[in-house]
């Protein structure tokens, strides 16, 4: 593991890890500093910016992020712009063309539309950061935020940390003020990097890897893709059955979560807790399928 230098130096983030940088090809990324218990609590965090809009990179979404960013402290403005900013070949293209049509008539711009320009490309920009670090609020379908010390974890199929964002009770029209907590799912070892799932879980390969490609672009070479990628087949079809197994509760999930949502009725709120461990059960025992016979 590449260790940090005066370039890239270390970020810390809390007790138990910091961000540190582990080359070209993976940049920053989150090691333990010490032994890590399962279930420890890793790292919680404070939103920096938070949107009520399901599709992030729309003209209200974009308006959104860019009141939220002119509002922020330097300090704070400085963490938003060293995050990753990931835009897609399709993206470019899409902003290029629109870049054309802008001439800055009617603003007042005298140096034909160079600066108005300038300025549709940073809100751009931003918003594309925003969209590749957000985390959606577990509650809602259309919040989403951005937690910049949580923006450091590298991805794997099978993490070594699980994580939640939600918003205080009494604070759910108040996507500012959302949260994310992380915690172990399996013991850390001392300078191990700790890595989440950011998404898709519940997808087999190709799947997974394409939307990881497509909304991040990266290939994910975890642990789990490296031992599908070599073709070991017994392996390999076990966890995808898992997967295919989680879908229906997954599904189920979903569906319950979405009717019932932000109705305060124990019935429903145990169910949906039965579902969860389920979930996460049924998850662990793939996990340590592979485990075991990797
Ligand atoms: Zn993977």
């Amino acid at each position: 593991m590449a260790s940090s230098d005066n370039d890239n130096p270390s970020i810390p983030l809390s007790e138990w890890c910091e961000a540190r940088y582990l080359g070209k090809n993976r940049g920053y990324g989150v090691v333990a500093l010490k032994d890590i218990p399962e279930s420890t609590t890793i790292l919680t965090d404070n939103a920096l910016i938070g949107i009520d809009e399901a599709d992030t990179m729309s003209r209200r979404a974009r308006r959104w992020i860019k009141r939220q960013y002119a509002a922020l402290p330097d300090e704070q403005k400085r963490r938003f712009d060293a995050l990753h900013c990931f835009i897609s070949d399709e993206a470019r293209i899409e902003v290029e063309l629109k870049l054309r049509h802008i001439t800055g008539d009617g603003d007042g711009d005298s140096d034909g539309g160079a600066r108005a320009r300038a300025r549709y490309l940073r809100n751009y920009e931003r918003a594309h950061t925003f969209a590749t670090n957000c985390f959606d609020v577990a509650t809602s379908n259309t919040q989403a935020a951005l937690f910049a010390d949580a923006s450091r974890f590298n991805h794997a199929c099978r993490p070594s940390a699980e994580y939640d964002v939600r918003l205080p009770v009494g604070a759910q029209g108040d996507v500012g003020q959302a949260r994310w907590e992380a915690w172990a799912v399996r013991n850390i070892e001392a300078g191990e990097e700790i890595t989440i799932n950011y998404s898709f879980r519940n997808k087999q390969r190709a799947e997974r890897q394409g939307l990881l490609l497509k909304t991040w672009g990266f290939t994910c070479t975890c642990s789990v893709c490296d031992l599908e990628g070599a073709d070991q087949g017994a392996e390999s079809r076990k966890f995808d059955a898992d997967l295919r197994n989680l879908d229906s509760d997954m599904a189920e999930w979903d569906r319950i979560s979405y009717v019932f949502r932000g109705w305060n009725n124990g019935e429903v709120n145990e169910r949906l807790e039965r579902l969860d461990t389920r979930i996460d059960l049924a998850r662990d025992v793939g996990n340590q399928e592979i485990l075991w016979k990797s």
